[in-house]
């Protein structure tokens, strides 16, 4: 041939074969060390040797694999999570099961405890009917296993449709607000176009093609009330649970955000429903003595605590194989339910997935990575590679780096950081 490159998306990471390719550039880690071994081994297909770069980008978990190669060559590839028993993986899978046999309560042995609840769920819905015992598949989708999203277990759809009333794109009714809010600056296929009109009971969104020299930035509100917990274990002194939440987002507006030098052009009120969902969450107290230390020293606990959750947000994925955009999080020096200053982190599809549950049982290891990467940033006091997020409601702020590796060390090293207490700083 006579290509002497090829630029893709992680399209060509599976499946296809390009013969001999002497080398590949990754822009970026793809997000699990599964991907980066087969995106990397699109090289090297033959006998002979290849070359294959990895460039760290501006965000946490780039930036803890450029100064710990050991961690990205000496790890296995992650264990994908999924969990069986959440409901809404659940009733999907029953469809399935049921339209191709009927039910019965001994299939309890393949799909676990909640089989029944979700079936008589499903039998409200319509979906099923109980007969003699059994439940049978009465849905009105010819074949529901067509209408399983194996990425997501969102069900809906929102249509978006251009001026000349063509379908530009489908994407999931839940990430509307955030993605085609009115006045948003959506991109599709490398053009711009303004949303005109968001109709979220209808599924549709009306896009005008636009020259635009800014982008949109959505502002959210997030509430999070405590279900109940399910594990609750001490570390060193740190009480952390996990358990059961009711999340609440909420769109609240918009930013104008000029392309060129960042500069915030203007911000716009919405007036758009909020989306109320349960999934499981990992949390953790910040001791008191803690909150105090951090206050002693002239630092910011809020913006010490949001630090922490972003931070740790973006290194969870190196143990659940996920994305950070998979994970939302809420620090409080004093939460409503409890009173308490605490840091959560959940799993943001609606019943979980099991990302919290990995982040709860790796979380001395997860504060660890987390102190290390906060620590170890060149940057004076914060910057994406540490403790920025992309996708926080409120601009990154407010945000203290310093606060954060001091609440972070001493929830790893307790006698440590009673001893900086009344440090020298
Ligand atoms: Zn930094
Ligand atoms: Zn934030």
């Amino acid at each position: 041939g006579e290509l002497i490159g090829v630029t893709a998306t992680n399209a060509l990471e599976l499946g296809i074969d390009v013969g001999d390719l002497d080398a590949t550039v990754l822009g970026g880690y793809p997000g699990s060390i599964a991907s980066t071994w087969q995106q990397a081994g699109r090289s090297g297909r033959g006998t002979g040797h290849a070359l294959s770069f990895l460039i760290g980008q501006d965000n946490p978990l780039d930036q803890y694999f450029m100064r710990h190669p050991e961690a990205l060559f000496g790890r296995p590839h992650e264990q994908a999570r999924c969990d069986p028993e959440n409901p809404y993986v659940l009733a999907d899978q029953l469809l399935c099961a049921a339209y191709e046999a009927p039910l019965s309560p001994e299939d309890e042995a393949f799909f676990g405890p909640r089989l029944g609840d979700v079936a008589w769920q499903l039998v409200e819905e319509g979906q099923l009917a109980a007969r003699g015992g059994r439940w049978f598949y009465v849905g009105g989708v010819r074949y529901p296993a067509e209408r399983v999203n194996i990425r997501s277990t969102s069900r809906e759809s929102l249509d978006l449709i251009d001026e000349q009333g063509r379908l530009l794109e489908t994407i999931e009714a839940v990430s509307a607000p955030y993605r085609v809010h009115p006045g948003a600056i959506y991109l599709h296929q490398g053009e711009s176009y303004r949303v005109v009109h968001l109709d979220l009971e209808g599924g549709v969104a009306r896009l005008a093609a636009v020259e635009a020299d800014y982008y949109t930035e959505p502002m959210d509100v997030t509430d999070l009330r405590i279900v109940r917990s399910i594990r609750h274990r001490t570390i060193a002194g740190t009480p952390a649970y996990l358990g059961l939440v009711r999340v609440t987002q909420q769109v609240i507006g918009y930013r104008k955000i000029a392309h060129y030098g960042q500069r915030v052009l203007g911000e716009c009120l919405l007036d758009l429903p909020a989306h109320t969902f349960e999934t499981v969450a990992l949390w953790f107290d910040i001791p008191q003595k803690v909150c105090q230390g951090v206050v002693e020293q002239g630092l910011d606990l809020p913006g010490g605590l949001h630090a922490v959750e972003h931070a740790a947000i973006g290194l969870l994925p190196l143990y659940a194989m996920c994305d950070r955009m998979d994970i939302g999080g809420l620090s409080t020096p004093n939460h409503v339910d409890t009173g308490r200053a605490q840091v959560f982190i959940y799993d943001a599809v609606p019943g979980g997935v099991g990302i919290a549950e990995r982040g709860f049982q790796v979380l001395e290891e997860l504060w660890e990575t987390t102190l290390e990467t906060v620590r170890t940033c060149p940057c004076e006091d914060g910057c994406p590679s540490c403790i920025h997020s992309p996708k926080c409601g409120s601009r990154n702020r407010p945000l203290d780096k310093e606060a954060a590796v001091y609440i972070l060390e001493a929830l790893t090293h307790p006698r440590r950081a009673s001893h900086r207490k009344g440090g020298n700083r």
